[in-house]
């Protein structure tokens, strides 16, 4: 019978090492495996670049949270954004959500585009504007969903059956909902890209991504693109994530009932314009996000009132919330994403999405809940 999700983010890939009985797994610190004849290798293992024990471990562990055959680790979420995107060749075409990544759109626009690959960025929670912007070398739909940092909901099956009609690979981005909240291989997309960075590894304390497929034939395209590229991540931060996976589905819980105790502070809040979570009911795609999510994850965008100068006197004012970079780690960190996260995004483009000078986002840790909203009244 199938374990269940908690058993196995704690077990997956974690059986206790053969020789020594050691029930956590160590961390392989070595970048080269004694062979017993030449070419004969020992469990498969011959140079760290393609393999290490502890990278394994992981990979298995987040393939099977996700509901995939197939894992990869990666050192970075860039590095696994990256080295997906160059299975493709020049003269391909991608359409991407139009609010991706900052860090993706400006892979794709600044280095991807120099390659002679093309992008266009859409507005993918309107599923019937694809089909039209579908071209005959189209090789890509890039998802993500909520989204980053206005927590747009795509209506991800909707999508992925557009995509198997017309013979195009979909990839979506699951580090904001991660596979407790959400299972996108279930839902007919073909790759998950992850950054472990965030909620998978939860402590703030390594950089780090993954890429999980159902697909074998995808899954040897991406792993020879990792090996022969060589981006591949150290045994000891595989280590910290495969710990801090751990304890994701108690940590999820807790953020999310954070979270939603916080945005339903800040909607009553007169210093307050606008709350987007999409827990809440006034979040335009509430009822969809209920339908393909499990929960509604510790991300809150809001609006303050009164321009760039409130967004800085609050931001300045917040005690327990760190003004920082990043999300998805057990503190609270909140952000201006105009002036912080989002500054490779052209002028236009940030207007056209919303993201103001009054835009602020905020990832709710697992603190108390009270200390965080008294922090929250005080500094508004
Ligand atoms: C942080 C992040 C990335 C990039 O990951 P890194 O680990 O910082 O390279 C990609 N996508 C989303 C949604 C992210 O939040």
């Amino acid at each position: 019978m199938k374990q269940r999700f908690e058993t196995r983010a704690i077990h997956t890939g974690c059986e206790p090492e053969p020789v020594t009985g050691a029930v956590v797994t160590p961390i392989f610190q070595t970048s080269t495996f004694v062979q017993e004849s030449p070419g004969k290798k020992k469990e498969g293992y011959a140079y760290a670049r393609t393999h290490n024990p502890t990278r394994t471990a992981l990979e298995k562990n987040i393939a099977s949270l996700e509901d995939g055959n197939y894992g990869l680790a990666f050192p970075s979420g860039m590095a696994a954004i990256s080295t997906v995107t160059q299975m493709l060749n020049a003269g391909d075409h991608v359409i991407s959500c139009d609010d991706v990544y900052s860090g993706t759109f400006r892979v794709f626009e600044k280095v991807f585009k120099r390659q002679n690959l093309e992008f266009d960025f859409i507005d993918l929670t309107k599923p019937h504007s694809l089909e039209k912007q579908i071209k005959d070398n189209t090789k890509i739909i890039w998802l993500e969903s909520p989204s980053n940092p206005l927590l747009k909901i795509t209506d991800i099956k909707s999508i992925t059956n557009i995509a198997k009609n017309n013979n195009i690979l979909t990839v979506i981005d699951n580090t904001f909902a991660t596979p407790f909240f959400q299972k996108p291989l279930n839902l007919g997309v073909d790759i998950v890209v992850h950054s472990t960075t965030k909620y998978l590894n939860g402590h703030s304390d390594i950089i780090g991504g993954a890429v999980v497929t159902n697909d074998r034939e995808l899954y040897d395209k991406i792993r020879f693109i990792q090996n022969a590229a060589g981006s591949v991540p150290g045994p000891f931060d595989c280590f910290l994530v495969l710990r801090g996976i751990k304890t994701l589905a108690i940590r999820m819980e807790r953020h999310q009932e954070n979270a939603m105790k916080i945005a339903q502070f800040l909607e009553k809040h007169t210093k307050v314009r606008k709350v987007i979570y999409p827990g809440l009911k006034s979040h335009p795609q509430y009822e969809l996000a209920k339908r393909q999510m499990s929960g509604f994850g510790g991300i809150i965008s809001f609006f303050i009132k009164g321009g760039l100068d409130a967004s800085r006197s609050f931001l300045e004012r917040v005690e327990i919330f760190s003004l920082a970079e990043s999300l998805g780690g057990v503190e609270s960190l909140i952000e201006h994403p105009a002036i912080m996260t989002h500054t490779s995004l052209p002028k236009e483009v940030k207007e056209k999405l919303g993201i103001s000078d009054e835009l602020i986002r905020m990832s709710v840790g697992i603190e108390n809940v009270d200390d965080l909203i008294d922090d929250l009244e005080k500094s508004l």
